[in-house]
Order: structure tokens, then sequence, then C-alpha cells
């Protein structure tokens, strides 16, 4: 079982803060918040018509060092030093340095996806033009979604590849299976899919509201969010959903931030599958496997 990140962290450096070992003097100039980097372009395109994208970043392995070391009134010392604080404090379960590295993403993702998304809280979300396909809308965690309440929804709906049947194993879980007619699931959902949308279309025409016209759409309807998470939001979020108990779609995205995650903080990464990824993830468990191989954790 992935074990999801603990909570226990913040004694040690709020314990430096009240010791009152903060100097009054100028920090010196590499503990200074780090200026957001915007990202033209880092997309992973996910399932048939989804994709994950980067579009802001801030922070990075090396926020989290000088986040550690803040209550010393120092930064960076060096790659070796930094990695090996970055190992010792995900070892440790010393979290809150974490924190200061900041993700912003743009989802497309079907809204079955989303629900299942919106249910990790330590995040801000930002629903596009549909507001969850007008469907649900989220809470609590700041999400931002498309609204169907004010744009008519495009008729972009997932089709999976390969139907899947119950797990035997895992009550929760599915697996595919020669029994299943594929060729009969497919037309259902494609002639599910045409009429709904046509029901849409037909509601809108007779000058029924779009807030009420969503109400015929489907789960597998795609919906657009912003999700603005740190990195040990995320750390939890890939541990839970990159993992083979998490439905299978859920887990192509979470591969799909995972990739954008390791590129922009590869010293965490690195320790997060040495330390906390105990997951079921060919792909993770190779990343993971290889670095055990050569230590590279200092
Ligand atoms: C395989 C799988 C199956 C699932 N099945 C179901 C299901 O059948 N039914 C269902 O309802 N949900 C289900 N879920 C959703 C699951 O229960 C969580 O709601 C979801 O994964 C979000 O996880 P989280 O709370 O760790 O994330 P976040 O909400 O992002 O929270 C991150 C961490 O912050 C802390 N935290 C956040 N809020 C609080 C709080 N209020 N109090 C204390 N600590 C807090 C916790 O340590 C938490 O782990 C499933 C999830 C997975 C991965």
């Amino acid at each position: 079982m992935t074990k999801s990140l603990p909570r226990r962290q913040a004694g040690k450096i709020q314990n430096h803060r009240r010791g009152g070992g903060m100097s009054t003097q100028q920090p010196p100039p590499n503990t200074l918040a780090p200026q957001p980097e915007l990202i033209a372009e880092k997309e992973v395109q996910v399932l048939d018509l989804g994709f994950v994208r980067l579009i802001e970043f801030m922070g990075g392995d090396l926020g989290v060092v000088r986040a550690a070391r803040v209550s010393y009134g120092t930064g960076s010392k060096g790659e070796e030093k930094d990695r090996k604080l970055i190992a010792y404090l995900i070892k440790h379960e010393h979290m809150t340095p974490f924190e200061h590295a900041i993700f912003k993403f743009h989802i497309k993702c079907p809204i079955f996806v989303a629900r299942q998304w919106f249910r990790h809280r330590i995040g801000s979300y930002e629903l596009g033009s549909f507001e969850g396909s007008g469907l649900f809308e989220a809470s609590g965690s700041g999400i931002n979604e498309i609204s169907g309440r004010y744009v008519e929804v495009p008729d972009e709906f997932y089709v999976p590849n390969t139907w899947r049947a119950p797990d035997s194993k895992n009550k929760q879980g599915s697996q595919a299976t020669p029994q299943l007619d594929q060729k009969k699931c497919h037309a259902l959902m494609e002639k599910h899919h045409q009429q709904s949308f046509s029901i849409y279309r037909q509601l809108l025409e007779a000058g029924v509201a779009r807030e009420m016209a969503r109400m015929v759409l489907p789960l597998s309807l795609y919906t657009q969010f912003y999700w603005t998470a740190n990195a040990r939001s995320l750390m939890n979020f890939i541990a839970l959903r990159a993992d083979a108990a998490a439905q299978w779609e859920i887990q192509q995205y979470a591969e799909a931030i995972t990739d954008l995650f390791a590129q922009k903080m590869p010293w965490t990464w690195e320790s997060f599958l040495s330390f906390v990824w105990e997951g079921s993830n060919p792909n993770l468990n190779a990343q993971k496997q290889k670095l055990l191989e050569i230590s590279s954790i200092p």
C-alpha cells in the first residue's frame, strides 16, 4: 500500500523561529523568495483528448532548500549538500519546506476524473468555462473550472480504447478481459454521447438556460480547470493516484504530473521515489529501481 505523505513536520522549523535564531539583518540574496517562472508550453497529452499543461512554476528544489535553511539565514550550499538536505527532509518527514515550491497546471480531463481530482483538498483549483461542466462545483480548495452555466459546452467526450470488467480481486478496480464485447460497449457509448449531446442542443434551442440543459450531459464529457498545488500536495497526489489502486484514467494524469514534477524538481523527485513511493506503477517502480541501483542520493 502506498503511504500518503505524513503531516508531522512543522515542529523543527517553528522551534528555530521561536528560539529567536532569526537575524534582524537583511537576509543574504539567496534566501529571497524566487519569482514565479512563466512557462509557455509544457504539455503532456493524456487519454484521447486530455492534457496536463504546466503553466507556472515557483521555488523548485532550491526553494525547498531556502525555506528549510531560512531559520539559519542561509540558502544554497551547493548541489551535494542541498540534495542531501532534501533527502533528509523527506526521509524524516519534515514536509513544510516542500510547500514553498508551487506548480500551476491547466488540466483537461473527463468529469469523472475531475471529481476524483477535486477530492484532493490541499491545492487551489480554477474551473474554466463550464464550471465542472456545470455538473458539480468544487469547494474548499478554490477550484476553478469551466462553467456550463455561462458557455455552451463543446461535444468532447472521453472514449476509452479498451473496456474493462470488474477486477476479480479488488472490488473497486477493473481489468481488461477478453470476455467483454469491446465493439458493443464502444457503440453503446458513442450512441449515448450523440444522443445526450443532441438533447442538450435541443434543450438550448427550446430556450432552456445553459445551467439546466447541461444536466443531460454524461460524466465522460471533458472539462478544464486550473490547479495550483505545492510540491508536498503533489507528492501526496502522485502517491495516491499513480498507484495501481487508483482508476486507470486518473493514473494517466498522475503520470503526466509526475513527468513535469520530475523535470522541475529532480532532487525532490529522486528522494520521493527512494523514501516515499511504495506503490505499484511500472514506470515509477522502474525509476525507483534504477535509483536504488546507482544509489545517487547523497
Ligand atoms: C485508490 C483510491 C480509492 C478511493 N476510494 C474512495 C471511495 O471509495 N470513497 C471516497 O469517498 N473517497 C475515495 N477516495 C478518495 C480519498 O479518500 C481522498 O479523499 C483523496 O484521495 C484525497 O486524498 P487526501 O485527503 O490525502 O488529499 P488532500 O485532500 O489533498 O489532503 C492532503 C493531506 O492533507 C491532510 N488533510 C487534508 N485535509 C485535512 C483535514 N480536514 N483534516 C486533517 N488532515 C487533513 C491529510 O494528511 C491529507 O492526506 C479514494 C482515493 C484513492 C486514491
